[in-house]
């Protein structure tokens, strides 16, 4: 359901002009052109530890805990019910909850089937990107054979760790390493394609996802230590793409007590602005995401999300779409 009247209006619109090109091309087309387009769905937006963070009675935390809608850690569904396509962007502790915003009715039967996702994507091995995949396995949903994208290092560690190598051994997570820098053929509605970035690589290497749809290509970029690190440039990867999701976790260096600001490995989101400023400008689309617990930003009325949405960007919400 659109969520604010300027989703619901846009959505009447191209609902209309969907009617008007079914109608010009006749009955037989009618209900092709009418199908439901694929699209991400998001599932979470907080950094790994989620919010209300465990042991937080701070008063951020104390209103999340509070809130009507809960937050989840960062995490997308790439979903295509008309084919029956449903895909998870990485595995989150949060993984319980979030699936239940996944509102498609074939999606429960799948799910019943042991066969909830055609298959699933991991940026890496921090915990708030892969540990949900612990409640898939043999104690929880225990899906069946379900094809698993990562990288080598991060196939590696899965195969040869506890819990994950038994949900390796057992065939459930079907392991297929990807070559980052070169789109693979996910299905004939959907190619991928796995950027390496710069993050802290305790247990594995870390990625950012390109994902395109039959209409619109999207960034997914939760974690990344630095832009100046990264072989690629931001600008460039994001006029590429029509929509980006990326990096907020903070906003300030301020945000961590007894932190300099140089050892908080993540892009502060003012910087982010600045150099896709231009980007925003020219008409692409900039969504915040993977905001941890101390970043204001993630409370819709602070003046740190005005500001964004003041400057053309966005911050992502439980629930919202994007085109695919
Ligand atoms: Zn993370
Ligand atoms: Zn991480």
């Amino acid at each position: 359901m659109p969520k604010t009247r300027r989703e619901f209006l846009a959505s009447t619109t191209s609902a209309l002009a969907a009617a008007s090109a079914a109608a010009a091309l006749g009955p037989l087309r009618l209900a092709a052109a009418l199908r439901a387009e694929p699209y991400a769905l998001v599932l979470g937006v907080t950094q790994d530890g989620g919010m209300p963070q465990v042991g937080c009675y701070a008063e951020r935390c104390q209103r999340a805990r509070a809130r009507a809608e809960p937050r989840f850690a960062a995490s997308l569904a790439l979903i295509d019910a008309d084919r029956d396509r449903y895909y998870l962007v990485d595995a989150t502790p949060d993984i319980t909850r979030q699936l239940d915003l996944i509102d498609e009715p074939g999606f429960r039967d799948r799910a019943g089937q042991r066969r909830p996702f055609d298959g699933i994507f991991l940026t890496h091995a921090h915990i708030g990107h892969y540990a949900g995949l612990a409640v898939l396995g043999r104690e929880g949903l225990g899906i069946l054979a379900t094809p698993t994208y990562c990288t080598t290092q991060m196939a590696d560690y899965l195969s040869t760790n506890g819990p994950w190598s038994l949900m390796v051994s057992e065939g459930r997570l079907d392991l297929r390493p990807v070559t980052p820098g070169q789109w693979i053929t996910v299905d004939s509605g959907l190619q991928a394609q796995a950027l390496l970035v710069p993050h802290r690589p305790e247990f594995s290497d870390t990625v950012g996802w390109l994902f395109r749809g039959p209409t619109q290509t999207i960034l997914y970029l939760p974690d990344i230590d630095s832009w100046e690190r990264w072989d690629l440039k931001i600008e460039d990867v994001v006029s590429t793409v029509d929509t980006a999701l990326i990096d907020a976790s903070f906003y300030s260096g301020e945000e961590v007590p007894g932190r300099n600001i140089e050892d908080i490995p993540h892009p502060l989101v003012p910087h982010s602005m600045d150099l896709l400023q231009a980007r925003v400008d020219a008409g692409d689309r900039v969504v915040f995401t993977h905001l941890n617990n101390t970043n204001p930003a993630i409370f819709e009325d602070s003046v740190e999300a005005a500001e964004i949405r003041r400057r053309g960007f966005e911050i992502a919400t439980e629930g919202q779409r994007f085109p695919l």
